[in-house]
């Protein structure tokens, strides 16, 4: 087992009131109806946010849609577009505590690592200020003595952006600055079960000087609401992350109207272990994979495929490394492993643990929820000896399980690696630079990581192959993803008549 913490005792906390922010002003809704959130490690609730409908969510496209077609965002310059993010980013820096707490009570995030997201997302409204004055296009000199060729790039105008609950602030950070930077406006929906810092940033926002209509932020249910931002025919695009299900969904509705739609979808992400890989790195960086966010994590490297020469003993190291993790109070700044979002989210995990154990596989450490009396917990479980046609080998547990595979040659660990329907991510361990590249060029995902796991930088691209999504976030690219090109082909000189020379 690993070492339990029982959550304080929210002393002294009431109930937050949020409301919604369309058209520049904090509203309470058409239907004044709310949505509160139980936290998930202390079984109170902590947050009531105001509930949108269909007809709230109209008002905010439609507003968005005006700041984009009548007003000063998109036509501002881009070094004071850039100013107001960099402005943005100094004042969510300001009131990190603010923001760490919601998201640790209401994701049920352990606090030290919230923080570590909340400057990660600072460092990202950094980067989007600076790409933000380097967003240009193309020119062509060469195509004759008559012609000369332009490429713009402008704003794709009005973007529905939807986000889901494991990384509250960080993924809208992953999304918003750059659509802001382009001169888009938007209409943002956080997931309705951890909405609390997505509106924070909106007062951020106003007080950094992003004009009215330009960020409209909605708390709701994603058939009421999200389904009116992927079809309303005002949204020209949809930047979504969340499950491959929903994502595909998204996708349907937003071809009816032929939006653009770029998604950041779920992963079954491998990690490669070759025997002569530095076992002491990699043994931690397993536990940091599978364990980080309590395996709520896109990215969680959830599958190990274990050469057989070292899978017992590395197994037996995980599981000793795993029985010092600290599980339990999201607001100790020593926890690692916080709380499971919600109970009927707990007791899926369960059921994948059960039925994995039930099929076979044998539960190497851990393996029942922890009970504090309130919230929902679960430490960290390893099953070995999964085989491919269970489902802890191919599907997306989001919880902190770790399945391992064995593999005896290069090519069998590569198609184990291959044969799920995910690509987000995948880690290749060894101390021979050929065997990590080798492997790595042949494994279908958007990120490889060698001899590391789980490491980013604001300037390196994410996204997923296959059903882990489309298109790629953060990046140099970052910007240009919330453009249109438009070509301007200049005629220089007398014209030639087309049915004959002149
Ligand atoms: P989810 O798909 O249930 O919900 C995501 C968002 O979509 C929420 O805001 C939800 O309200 C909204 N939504 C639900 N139904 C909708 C509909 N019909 N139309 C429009 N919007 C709708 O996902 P979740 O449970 O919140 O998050 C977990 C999932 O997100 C996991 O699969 C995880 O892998 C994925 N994820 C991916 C990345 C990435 O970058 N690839 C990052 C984080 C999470």
């Amino acid at each position: 087992m690993s070492i339990l913490v029982a959550p304080k005792a929210l002393e002294g906390h009431s109930v937050r009131e949020f409301q919604m922010l369309i058209d520049g002003q904090w509203v309470g809704g058409e239907s004044q109806r709310s949505l509160e959130r139980v936290a998930p490690g202390h079984g109170v609730i902590v947050s009531r946010y105001a509930q949108a409908s269909a007809g709230d969510t109209e008002r905010a496209i439609l507003a968005a849609r005006k700041a984009f077609d009548d007003g000063p965002w998109p036509r501002m310059t881009a070094a004071e577009r850039s100013n107001v993010l960099l402005k943005a980013a100094s004042l969510i820096e300001s009131r990190l505590e603010e923001i760490a707490f919601l998201d640790a009570v209401e994701a049920g995030k352990p606090i030290t690592q919230v923080r570590g997201e909340i400057n990660g997302a600072v460092d990202i409204w950094r980067y989007a200020a600076a790409l933000a004055r380097d967003l240009h296009g193309e020119s062509y000199n060469t195509l004759g003595e008559g012609t000369l060729g332009v490429v713009l790039r402008e704003a794709i105008g009005v973007v529905s952006i939807i986000t889901p609950w494991n990384f509250p602030f960080l993924i809208v950070a992953q999304k918003l600055p750059f659509a802001l930077a382009a001169g888009c406006t938007c209409v943002v929906k956080p997931s309705e079960l951890t909405s609390g810092s997505t509106l924070l940033l909106g007062e951020i926002l106003i007080e950094a000087g992003v004009p009215a209509g330009v960020v409209n932020i909605l708390v709701g249910t994603g058939a009421e609401v999200g389904s009116v931002m992927t079809t309303h025919p005002a949204v020209d695009m949809v930047s979504f992350t969340g499950s491959t299900g929903v994502g595909r969904l998204t996708m349907a509705n937003a071809a009816q109207t032929l939006k653009k739609v770029s998604l950041e979808l779920g992963g079954k992400n491998p990690q490669i272990v070759f025997p002569d890989a530095n076992l002491d790195e990699f043994i931690d960086a397993a536990a940091f994979g599978a364990w980080f966010n309590a395996g709520e994590c896109c990215n969680a490297g959830s599958r190990l495929i274990l050469h057989k020469s070292i899978a017992t003993d590395v197994v037996a190291r995980i599981a000793k490394l795993s029985a010092g993790v600290r599980v339990g109070d999201p607001l100790d700044p020593l926890t690692q492993i916080g709380a499971i979002i919600t109970p009927e989210h707990l007791q899926k995990i369960e059921t994948y643990v059960s039925s994995a154990a039930t099929g076979g596989a044998r539960v190497a450490h851990g393996g029942a929820a922890v009970n504090f009396g309130a919230g929902q917990f679960m430490g960290p479980v390893i099953l070995d000896g999964v085989t491919q046609d269970m489902a802890v080998a191919r599907e997306e547990v989001f919880g902190p399980v770790l399945s391992v595979l064995t593999f005896e040659t290069a090519e069998e660990a590569i198609r184990i690696a291959n044969a799920v329907d995910y690509g987000l991510s995948a880690g290749v361990w060894s101390r021979d630079f050929d065997t990590c590249l080798t492997v790595g060029r042949k494994v279908r995902a958007g990120t490889i990581w060698m001899n590391t796991f789980m490491d980013g930088a604001s300037e390196l691209p994410f996204g997923g192959y296959k059903q882990s999504g489309q298109g790629r976030e953060l990046g140099r690219h970052a910007v240009e993803d919330y453009t249109e090109t438009k070509t301007l082909n200049m005629h220089i000189g007398p014209r030639t008549g087309w049915w004959m020379p002149r």
